[in-house]
């Protein structure tokens, strides 16, 4: 199965992402890391997205088509993959359905995580990630120290530059104008799935699954 997860940076795809990834079996692929990635290693990429995402800007489609296609051709996508932050315009859109025509597989269903741009700015504003595996946590409402994940071994939580309040304005707004749009082209396709991003982590997850099973049992 191949998913993608819509939704306003803040509204919760990458947890989201790496639940589903867990309960679905599927592996998640998320642009920000891949980019986040390169920014680390210090290649070539990293340093021309860096002036985009320190800015809230979308890097440009040609390097990210190129990046996704890369990764989507690595061999360790067995059963699918869970796509978080790519799409995020029409043209890396239009180059997920050839990336995906290529290869024999086909985009199952959209998952639209939907929460209001008041309770973003909160969010990520107080948003820490872990260095090693990025997951989130908060300052108010999941305060932690260092990542608890057995597999991090305590690793340092940062808040990410673009996290900073003038930043996340302008994400929020490049997600009105760029990838909004999306959310009814998978409609008018017939596989967008609205799920609401407020309230418990695992309620998020489990309207998930539950908007997901009964999508594929009508299908
Ligand atoms: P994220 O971790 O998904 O919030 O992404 C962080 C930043 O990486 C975004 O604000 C963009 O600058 C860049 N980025 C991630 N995914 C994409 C994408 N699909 N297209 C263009 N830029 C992206």
């Amino acid at each position: 199965m191949n998913l993608v997860l819509l939704g306003p940076p803040g509204s919760g795809k990458g947890t989201q992402a790496k639940r589903l990834q867990k309960r679905l079996g599927l592996l998640h692929v998320a642009s920000g890391d891949l980019f986040r990635e390169n920014l680390k290693n210090d290649t070539e990429l990293g340093t021309e997205a860096r002036e985009y995402m320190v800015r809230g800007k979308l890097v440009p489609d040609a390097l990210t088509i190129d990046m996704l296609r890369e990764r989507l051709d690595r061999p360790d996508i067995t059963t699918g993959v869970v796509l978080d932050g790519f799409p995020r315009t029409l043209a890396q859109a239009e180059a997920l359905d050839e990336m995906m025509a290529s290869t024999g597989r086909a985009l199952d269903a959209v998952l639209s995580i939907e929460v209001p741009d008041e309770e973003i700015v909160g969010r990520l504003s107080g948003r820490l990630v872990c260095a090693k595996c990025q997951l989130p946590f908060h300052q108010t409402f999941n305060p932690f120290k260092s990542c608890p994940s057995s597999e991090c071994e305590g690793e340092h939580l940062y808040q990410r530059e673009d996290d900073r309040a003038e930043t996340v304005r302008e994400r929020l707004e490049t997600y009105h104008r760029q990838t909004a749009p999306l959310v009814d082209r998978y409609q008018t396709r017939g596989c967008l799935l609205r799920v609401p991003g407020v309230g418990p982590l695992d309620d998020v997850t489990s309207a998930c699954v539950e908007a997901l099973d009964r999508f594929l049992e009508l299908r």
